[in-house]
């Protein structure tokens, strides 16, 4: 089996038009594609507009018809924290993740690059690197009370540019009690990507979340699912292979797969 439930098309910030994607899938012998657009925000220059999100909607659908033989296809959107979606309607499946951290009162992306993440770490938190990943896990855990969000993205986003370990050590225990406050908060109440997009796009080696934390969320008995957060289509089973082993090694035996309208746990030696 095969599944991927964080994508993004020319309709926020991805290279592809749905149907390219879709047939790409196809050829790859996917079973289940999702799709998760940028979900509008007014801080967010790649999300969708209003109006974009509602050709988004349709064009989904139609897809999801027209090749309904040959693939599921799941609509789906990824909700940043600073704009939620008012109802889970129409979507299949909501993705939440936290893009955004305040830079004196105006959110700014963490991800974008990491020029702009060095200036929001200076004039946003004093150079203090744990006073900024604080504030990330507090906006992360905050997700524990909305309940249109069935996926945490990218758990550890904040540490995009850090592959060098340049800004904190991933052992430090004052960052790994933050990670562990945060998804002790949110428990078995939401499911974690294990996200393989930062490799595919060069930033890093090894998925979102760390292993370590990753580690930590198989202790607390979290479940997971993997996806690649794919722009770019060839890369829609990007790194599968190594991290479908990676989350076997540390111990997962299931991931979710949303199956009429439910995520359930499937067996792990069953997906590729
Ligand atoms: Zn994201
Ligand atoms: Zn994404």
């Amino acid at each position: 089996m095969r599944v991927n439930m964080h994508t993004h098309s020319t309709f926020c910030d991805g290279k592809d038009h749905p149907e390219d994607m879709v047939l790409t899938a196809i050829e790859k012998g996917f079973d289940i594609l999702g799709f998760s657009g940028h979900g509008y925000s007014p801080y967010d220059a790649e999300c969708m507009s209003l109006e974009a999100t509602v050709s988004y909607i349709q064009t989904i659908q139609e897809l999801k018809e027209k090749y309904r033989n040959a693939i599921t296809i799941y609509l789906g959107i990824e909700e940043d924290m600073t704009c939620r979606i008012p109802s889970k309607a129409p979507y299949d499946f909501v993705i939440g993740s936290v893009h955004f951290l305040p830079n004196k009162g105006t959110p700014v992306p963490i991800d974008w690059d990491e020029e702009k993440f060095q200036r929001l770490l200076k004039e946003g938190y004093h150079n203090d690197i744990f006073a900024l990943t604080e504030d990330y896990y507090r906006n992360v855990a905050r997700m524990k009370d909305y309940a249109e969000v069935d996926i945490i993205g990218h758990l550890d986003l904040v540490s995009k540019f850090n592959e060098q370990e340049s800004y904190f050590s991933f052992d430090d225990p004052r960052y790994l009690n933050q990670v562990s406050e945060c998804i002790h908060s949110l428990g078995s109440s939401k499911i974690y990507e294990v996200n393989t997009g930062a490799i595919a796009r060069g930033y890093r080696t090894s998925p979102y979340p760390h292993q370590i934390i990753l580690t930590m969320l198989k202790e607390l008995g979290a479940s997971i699912m993997i996806n690649s957060d794919c722009h770019n289509r060839a890369y829609l089973d990007c790194a599968f292979t190594e991290t479908i082993q990676l989350c076997k090694d540390i111990g997962f035996h299931e991931v979710m797969v949303l199956k009429n309208g439910e995520f359930l746990p499937v067996d792990i030696n069953e997906i590729h």
